[in-house]
């Protein structure tokens, strides 16, 4: 994990927030390569859960919502981690992660444990007063779920179906840690799914298989991941069963998407506070029913943690040590670098028209510094599968090396057919 961390900030994937002036805890500001990666993972998923599927549309909600969303959610009541407080050093820990009365560092003996809610509050407007609280959203769901009727009465959508949302969301946790792991600001992609009552578990069986293979489409090795099915004693009282996909991450086996069967609680609870009919007229089989819901609902930051730590590789190569993020294609940040051997002419004009040639296909780099051993190791680092260099024999042979990530084997190509070849090596 901490080789995984600094070849992160290294390497320019992620790094502490506002670090010149010390960071802050549960932050995480994501460099170039970072960024590139997280697009990647949401590109996947909302290809996979919208565009592929034509049972399921996207929204895009506000941060900020009217505060009795939260009221009638039951977060404000409910959203809530134990906490004690060390008497002695008045630090502040999870009750249910410390490991006796007393704080381990000083002997210092634990408060009493009480509930300490994880929504954000701020203020909206030029007033700071208890009418104008609001909360950061702590989970992109009651955005899709306040908005179920318009979506309903504004596309042609009828059960089952579902919406989808990517987008922040923040809490205020107590631990933060295990590096992007917990977060209080990090990213969700939740899908909420309307179902007849009577589909409701056949759904939630649909949607752990679904999500699981989603995991592994994306190269994860199958032995460590698995579905975790929850106790009943597990269960938040509403919900009829649920799923976790779970990663062994190197702090062992930890959540990577929860999937429940929520029942109507969610649009009951919005219909009752809000007194707007949230019901759903079925006009083949003439009834009117509450919609159940099973959520699938995924963090960018931990997929991006898992991704990184799945493609972290140490090898022996040729006598040297090199280090190596095996991403599978379509997640790697970069997919072709283009590598000249020197920064002289005729290399640098003839390398700059080869990435212009490959860039509206490829997620291309294009690389002119230091030595090509220190520029390959590099590429190695940061999970790109081809580096495609252009020596002074290119420019007699018309012909350039594909060197390739996995295998470390190079071989020469001729320039027009090197699209083709990248193509049946990438796609
Ligand atoms: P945990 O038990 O780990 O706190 P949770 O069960 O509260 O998680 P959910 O409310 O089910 O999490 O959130 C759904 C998903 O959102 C999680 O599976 C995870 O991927 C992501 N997520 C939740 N909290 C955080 C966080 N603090 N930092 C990063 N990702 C998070």
């Amino acid at each position: 994990m901490e080789k995984l961390v600094s070849l992160a900030k290294r390497r320019g994937f992620f790094f502490q927030s506002s670090e010149i002036y010390g960071g802050i805890q549960g932050v995480m500001d994501f460099g170039p390569l970072g960024v590139a990666l997280r697009n990647n993972i949401k590109r996947a998923w909302w290809r996979s859960m919208v565009e592929l599927r034509d049972d399921v549309v996207g929204i895009d909600a506000g941060i900020v919502m009217n505060p009795k969303v939260w009221e009638a959610s039951g977060h404000v009541q409910n959203f809530t981690d134990p906490l004690v407080e060390c008497k002695k050093c008045h630090q502040r820990f999870r009750a249910d992660q410390v490991s006796g009365p007393r704080h381990e560092d000083d002997g210092g003996e634990f408060t009493e444990a009480r509930q300490f809610n994880l929504m954000f509050k701020t203020y909206v407007g030029p007033m700071e007063n208890s009418s104008t609280q609001a909360y950061l959203r702590p989970e992109t769901a009651q955005g899709i779920f306040v908005n179920f009727a318009t979506i309903l009465n504004s596309s042609h959508m009828r059960p089952p179906f579902g919406i989808a949302q990517i987008g922040k969301a923040f809490r205020n946790e107590i631990t933060p840690g295990n590096s992007i792991f917990r977060l209080r600001e990090f990213e969700q992609m939740e899908l909420e799914f309307f179902v007849p009552p009577a589909e409701e578990m056949t759904w939630l069986d649909f949607w752990k298989e679904e999500r699981l293979k989603w995991y592994l489409a994306l190269g994860i090795q199958r032995e460590r991941l698995r579905l975790r099915q929850h106790d009943k004693d597990e269960l938040a009282h509403y919900a009829r069963g649920a799923f976790d996909v779970e990663y062994e991450f190197p702090f062992g086996w930890s959540e990577l998407e929860g999937i429940a069967a929520r029942g109507d609680y969610d649009l009951a609870a919005h219909q009752r506070a809000s007194g707007r009919d949230l019901t759903y007229f079925d006009d083949i089989h003439r009834e009117r029913y509450l919609p159940h819901v099973v959520e699938p609902s995924a963090g960018v930051d931990r997929t991006m943690l898992t991704l990184m730590i799945d493609a972290y590789h140490e090898e022996e190569a040729r006598g040297e040590q090199r280090v190596v993020l095996r991403f599978h294609p379509s997640m790697a940040p970069i997919e072709v670098a283009v590598l000249p051997l020197s920064r002289k002419e005729p290399l640098t004009a003839l390398a700059t028209k080869v990435e212009h040639g490959l860039r509206p296909h490829f997620r291309t780099e294009y690389d002119d510094t230091q030595s090509i051993g220190k520029r390959y190791r590099r590429q190695d680092e940061i999970g790109t599968p081809f580096a495609v260099t252009i020596d002074f024999e290119t420019v007699n042979d018309q012909a350039e090396t594909i060197r390739s990530r996995d295998e470390m084997t190079q071989v020469r190509v001729a320039l027009a057919e090197l699209r083709k070849e990248l193509e049946a090596r990438l796609r």
